[in-house]
């Protein structure tokens, strides 16, 4: 893997049997990777990347403002997402069950003991978070277990730094990211059919492709919406 600069920006270059040009943008940090065809020399690839410099400022600058927000301290006023819906968060104190609640559309209410740390706060909303995904995920998972044929044993959420799901082909199992709580319903649903596709294949190869296409054909942009802004030429 090489690497070229333009303007400043490191860009990381790959080269592989692959057709078109495809230049993405990844979360958090805006790390920016171009891919480009076997054949293609550095100084064509800078050209290329010169010539989309506006496109991949833009699309970092949209990650560097997103990366402040992550900064969380779970107070009042603060934005959160949950189902991929921006809500505000509001702490209130109670001497009553500790729980949350949605509301008017608008609010993520988390009713804590007065003088909670941080960490409480942060602990009930992904307890909320996880409880919310496996309410969720079973409906998914019988839709599709009908549609692509095969069984699911198991399912579990977890925290994961890197990915979005995993799977253990032997066992039927399935591991959703706790994350995907705060995203949209049809990229927890994008991330549960992939996850059962590998029972069918286990690699992200041409046979995985064609099955994705064939089950879900908006695959490749809910993906991109979850991994990063792809622009391909
Ligand atoms: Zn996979």
């Amino acid at each position: 893997m090489g690497k070229i600069t333009v303007e400043n920006i490191d860009i990381e270059l790959v080269r592989k049997r692959i057709k078109n040009i495809h230049l993405t943008v990844y979360p958090p940090d805006g790390r920016v990777r171009l891919a480009v065809p076997q054949h293609m020399d550095d100084e064509a690839a800078r050209n290329f990347a010169l010539s989309k410099l506006t496109w991949i400022t833009k699309q970092r600058k949209k990650y560097t403002t997103q990366e402040r927000q992550t900064i969380r301290e779970f107070v009042t006023g603060e934005s959160h997402y949950y189902s991929g819906k921006k809500y505000i968060l509001r702490v209130i104190e109670t001497i009553g069950k500790q729980h949350v609640e949605l509301r008017d559309n608008k609010y993520i209410d988390l009713y804590l003991r007065p003088g909670s740390t941080v960490e409480k706060r942060e602990k009930l909303l992904s307890e909320w978070y996880r409880r919310n995904l496996k309410e969720i995920i079973p409906s998914y998972i019988e839709k599709w277990e009908k549609i692509i044929g095969v069984r699911v044993n198991e399912f579990g959420v977890k925290q994961m730094k890197t990915r979005w799901g995993t799977c253990n082909i032997r066992d039927k199992r399935i591991w959703i990211n706790l994350e995907l709580a705060k995203k949209a319903p049809r990229c927890l649903e994008y991330i549960v059919v992939h996850e059962m596709v590998h029972f069918l294949e286990k690699h992200h190869n041409k046979v995985f492709k064609d099955y994705m296409s064939e089950f879900l054909p908006a695959w490749k942009s809910i993906q991109n919406e979850l991994n990063g802004i792809s622009l391909q030429k």
